[in-house]
């Protein structure tokens, strides 16, 4: 089945009490048993709900993978992968690295025994370097945030093979639409699906999708006994968006291509980051392992100056100022003072997080208006 039937198809029913062709929304706790242990698949909702079923199995189909769970965020889904480990294990990160995950990893999980080493890791040998006998964890995100660097996947899987250790890609700017990370060797894929999947910037849900049966065992386990569970309504939420997920994000491209395009000319426009640009340094790995450059793009001005880039970012009219990305609408950000604000200067400066950096999630507007709007706000800076 090809992508766009499996996004409108996967998780629907019709449902096994009613027909409903929709999956319900079954908001209840708790289930009846006949008897002790008597039930129908469901005990508590913690554990199980079949509105969230429903979504578990979308998600699964939509990476082509055996199993998907579904976590109240994002930051639900990782928190679970990491604990996977135990004190004493080591995680390379990449260092363009989503900034809630560099809080939790850093400030959540250093302190309980686990070690993170930040590297490039665009450098295979950068990666190869770091390993050493404690290594368990690979943390890759590309495109990153909010660089847009792109990683080689089946480099770095390639790398670890048979050393015991667990590559897991946080594919929330591609999307299972633009790159499919398990068929490039990873173990295991995680995704804000408050971003592309859910896609209407009204629900905050985290996934993981995965083949291995005993890691999928053991991180239901975490799940259910940790507790970051989505209510029936945010699952419902995100089953919906997924339907359009194809349509969606192609729009979301072409958007980003004629933005990175128009700003790659502009005399104000020092630097723009977007993989499809042909002198973008990871254009090649892109064209290699996605199918489309994606919706995400940054930029910085001539002179690097913090206010030129608050000035622009409240002259725009149609791109909303706000944290987020991957709705229908074009959204910008800030990342110094907003997204990666809790990275020390210097750390974010050496990463190449500039002053003026201004981040673009490219909506699926009309580009003619996302482009006049970008044209007079660069005009009064
Ligand atoms: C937003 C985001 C997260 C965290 O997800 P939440 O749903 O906000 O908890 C993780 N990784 C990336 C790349 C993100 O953009």
């Amino acid at each position: 089945m090809k992508f766009g039937t499996k996004a409108v198809q996967s998780g629907n029913g019709p449902d096994p009490a009613t027909g409903a062709v929709m999956t319900p929304i079954y908001q209840t706790s708790t289930y009846h048993q006949a008897s002790p242990g008597q039930h129908k698949g469901y005990e508590y909702s913690r554990s199980g709900n079949p509105t969230r079923a429903s979504l578990e199995t979308a998600l699964a189909q939509l990476e082509d993978a055996r199993f998907g769970l579904a976590f109240s965020s994002g930051m639900g889904a990782e928190d679970a992968i990491i604990k996977l480990l135990k004190p004493g294990d080591e995680v390379i990160c990449t260092n363009d690295l989503y900034g809630g995950s560099y809080r939790m990893f850093v400030h959540i999980f250093q302190p309980l025994g686990i070690r993170f080493r930040f590297v490039d890791m665009g450098s295979t040998e950068q990666v190869a370097a770091a390993l050493t006998p404690a290594t368990r964890m690979l943390w890759i995100e590309t495109p990153t945030n909010p660089l847009i660097k792109i990683i080689d996947i089946a480099a770095l899987t390639q790398l670890v093979k048979g050393k015991g250790i667990l590559t897991v890609v946080d594919n929330t700017f591609a999307t299972p639409y633009l790159q499919s990370p398990l068929k490039l060797g990873a173990d295991i894929v995680v995704h804000s699906a408050t971003k592309y999947l859910a896609g209407h910037s009204d629900v905050v849900l985290g996934a993981i999708m995965l083949d291995d049966e005993e890691l999928r065992n053991r991180l239901f386990f975490i799940q259910k006994s940790c507790g970051a569970v989505p209510g029936p309504m945010d699952s419902f939420l995100t089953l919906r968006g997924i339907k359009t997920l194809h349509v969606r994000m192609e729009r979301h491209c072409q958007n980003a291509a004629a933005v990175a395009q128009y700003l790659a000319g502009h005399p104000k426009v020092a630097v723009v980051n977007w993989p499809g640009l042909s002198e973008h340094p990871g254009h090649a790995v892109a064209r290699k392992q996605m199918r489309a450059f994606g919706g995400m793009l940054s930029f910085s001005l001539k002179g690097d100056s913090q206010a030129d880039a608050f000035k622009l970012m409240e002259k725009l009219r149609i791109f909303t100022l706000a944290e987020s990305l991957g709705g229908v609408e074009s959204l910008i950000g800030h990342p110094a003072t907003m997204t990666h604000a809790s990275i020390p200067e210097a750390e974010r400066l050496k990463a190449g997080l500039s002053n003026s950096l201004i981040r673009i999630s490219a909506g699926i507007e009309d580009a003619e208006d996302l482009l006049a709007d970008l044209e007079q706000a660069l005009a009064a800076v």
